[in-house]
């Protein structure tokens, strides 16, 4: 691993001065990924700003929704009452994500910044990663590329974004609270991770020295009517092939008024399709109403050798998470 120096900072304000006075600094949450990625030589800070003594660890009512500070635990926002309550989908994502030791150290904001698991990302032993060296190729179009994209990848990168959290995040729209030398501004959850594009280095929009402090989910009436689906290769402790966050608003007689459909392991973001979520608006909730939404969300999706099949089963994850989610009593 190369050195680094390690500074301990104890309130934002501090974090924040202290990325902005060095060059090639990385916050450290949990660590569960940085350390991982410094270890392997991925990652290779010159400082790392220990922001664990931030007090930034409660999770509150705020303005109609709900707060989560960026060092809450991924354990402790996935079981608080406020959470399990309100916003059940993030429950069920959090818990469908790593191990319960991981959960334990994971933060929020470290959750939100996790870097892809493309196998060539990870090892530095393979020339060709323009997401690790940038203009260097992508092996993973012509190679393994079982866990990669099918929706929103260019010929320079078709990684995947790996966080369950994020996908529920962007179901609920929720708005990223970050601080930097500039002060404090929002980034709704739509705006937050990028597309990979030209520069696949760069995964958010976060500005360089920018800290995240909190996570504001909105209030929501038809929160409790959800469902996180992951579908990966091993029941446990493996990243998804195909997530769907499904949250659906009903009348009493089981017509749409709201939908919001979220994918996960299918694109460089958390993937939404307003306009398909849209045409459920007014429909009988069913199957018909559904795999129409989710053709239509899968429109534009390209397979590669490897996760062609990624296709059809996204669009029948999409139909199984809003059955679910419109079975659940309210
Ligand atoms: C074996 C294994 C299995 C896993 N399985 C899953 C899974 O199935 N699903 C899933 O979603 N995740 C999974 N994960 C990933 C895990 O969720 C992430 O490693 C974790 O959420 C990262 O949080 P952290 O606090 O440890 O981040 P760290 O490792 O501390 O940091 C990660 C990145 O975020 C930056 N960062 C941290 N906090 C902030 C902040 N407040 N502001 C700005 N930048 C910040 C760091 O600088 C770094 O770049 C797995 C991880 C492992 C090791």
């Amino acid at each position: 691993m190369k050195q680094f120096t390690y500074i301990r900072a104890t309130s934002v304000d501090d974090a924040v001065a202290a990325c902005a006075a060095h060059r090639d600094a990385k916050f450290l949450g949990g660590g569960t990924n940085l350390v991982d990625l410094m270890k392997m030589g991925v990652e290779q800070p010159l400082h790392v700003i220990d922001i664990t003594r931030v007090p930034l660890n409660k999770i509150e009512e705020h303005a109609g929704g709900v707060r989560i500070g960026a060092l809450v635990p991924n354990s402790d926002a996935a079981n608080h009452a406020l959470i399990r309550e309100r916003y059940p989908v993030l429950t069920e994502a959090l818990l469908a994500g790593a191990s319960p030791q991981l959960r334990n150290m994971a933060t929020m904001g470290g959750n939100l910044m996790q870097r892809t698991r493309c196998y060539y990302f990870y090892d530095p032993t393979y020339a060709e990663c323009n997401k690790r060296v940038p203009g260097s190729g992508c092996a993973a179009l012509l190679g393994v590329n079982r866990l990669h994209a099918i929706l929103g990848a260019s010929p320079a990168c078709i990684a995947t974004h790996p966080s369950d959290m994020c996908v529920a995040l962007a179901a609920l729209e929720a708005v990223v609270q970050v601080q930097g030398p500039r002060g404090p501004r929002s980034i709704p959850m739509a705006e937050f991770h990028r597309l990979p594009g030209n520069t696949p280095q760069i995964d958010t929009n976060l500005q360089p020295g920018e800290m995240i402090t909190a996570i504001d989910l909105p209030g929501l009436t038809f929160g409790r009517r959800a469902h996180y689906l992951k579908v990966r290769d091993r029941n446990s402790y493996a990243f998804a092939l195909v997530s769907v966050a499904a949250v659906l608003d009903l009348d009493n007689q089981g017509t749409i008024r709201e939908a919001r459909i979220a994918l996960g392991g299918v694109a460089h973001k958390p993937w939404r399709v307003p306009a398909a979520e849209r045409s459920l608006q007014g429909q009988k909730a069913g199957e018909a109403a559904y795999t129409a939404a989710a053709r239509r969300i899968l429109a534009g999706a390209k397979g590669y050798s490897g996760n062609s099949f990624k296709i059809p089963l996204a669009e029948r994850a999409i139909v199984r998470a809003l059955n679910v989610a419109a079975s659940k009593q309210v």
